[in-house]
């Protein structure tokens, strides 16, 4: 089933405990489209990237089935420029630099060939683009997942409602669905979220994984993060479970909340990947079997027989 994917592209400078990286290929929409590459193809992008962004990177998209007739290139601008530092838990970080430059007054065009896309990622950039995108589109796609950040609680408080108010699926942090609501008990945090509109939400909790509630049935389900011998920096990894949740929708075209779980996973297991390398490294060469691999290791680490007696 087809997918639209939109979000940041951009250069990132990362400092984490292992190493620092000061100007590597990053944005929300590179990790969301990679992840999803294995399991949706084509993945139409829609995203704007400076004349200084590597051509040999776009290149590696499209090896991966990216459809790029959606990313504009401006080549007399720059491309958006994110810098964080990790504390030592890992799971915490402070962003230190955000220059939006050519996303600043992105414009974004749907291309034809993207109209009637059935699953719609909005990854993180301005909420204003996000609703632009969905509203450009002659049909609502079955599923409309969203994905956000402080930042943009912080300066377009009211757009970024306005936009959750249209979505199905909105996938937050912790600490982010604390902020967006006032609210410390995660619980309470969700209710108030699914309250706003959408239908399911997904809290991510980094090392502690990640929590789906469907709002209606008042359903949760709670998916660990596999535990990792080696975690290099943490960047993009809530974009790779968004990526790996709507690719995996997408390729069995079940948007049910039974199938929900399953993506819950499979997005966890491509997030655990992204983690082990500094950017999206690990994610451009992944085999089938190590992802196979994983998401039995998430069987295994959650599965118990226990009969109740009671
Ligand atoms: P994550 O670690 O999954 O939260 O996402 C990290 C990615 O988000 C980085 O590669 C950044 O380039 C990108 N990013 C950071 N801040 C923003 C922002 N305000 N809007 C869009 N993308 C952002």
């Amino acid at each position: 089933m087809s997918l639209l994917v939109v979000g940041s592209v951009a250069f990132d400078a990362i400092e984490t405990p292992f190493g620092k990286r000061d100007r590597i290929i990053g944005g929300a929409a590179t990790y969301i489209s990679l992840a999803s590459s294995y399991f949706a193809k084509p993945v139409n992008l829609i995203s704007v990237v400076g004349g200084d962004f590597p051509k040999d990177d776009i290149k590696m998209m499209q090896r991966h089935g990216v459809d790029t007739q959606g990313l504009q290139i401006k080549e007399n601008e720059k491309s958006f420029f994110w810098s964080g530092r990790y504390h030592n838990d890992m799971n915490s970080r402070d962003t230190l630099d955000t220059q939006l430059n050519v996303l600043a007054d992105f414009d974004p065009v749907v291309p034809a060939s993207y109209q009637g896309c059935e699953y719609l990622m909005l990854g993180n950039l301005s909420p204003d683009v996000q609703r632009l995108v969905l509203e450009r589109l002659q049909r609502r796609p079955k599923l409309v997942v969203m994905d956000t950040m402080n930042f943009w609680m912080q300066i377009a408080l009211e757009s970024l409602r306005k936009t959750i108010s249209m979505v199905d699926v909105l996938t937050v942090n912790d600490e982010e669905a604390r902020q967006l609501t006032g609210e410390y008990s995660l619980l309470k945090a969700a209710r108030a979220i699914l309250k706003m509109g959408p239908k399911y939400l997904v809290i991510k909790k980094g090392e502690h994984g990640a929590l789906l509630f469907h709002g209606v049935e008042d359903e949760i389900f709670y998916a660990p993060a596999l535990p990792l011998e080696e975690v290099f920096d943490p960047t993009g990894a809530g974009d790779s479970f968004a990526g790996g949740f709507i690719g995996y929708l997408a390729s069995c075209n079940d948007a049910s909340f039974a199938n929900m779980r399953n993506a819950v996973i499979v997005g966890s297991a491509l997030a655990s990947f992204t983690v082990e390398q500094f950017g999206p490294e690990r994610l451009i060469d992944l085999k089938r079997d190590d992802l196979a691999h994983r998401i039995k290791s998430f069987r295994k680490l959650t599965q118990f027989d226990y009969e109740l007696s009671i």
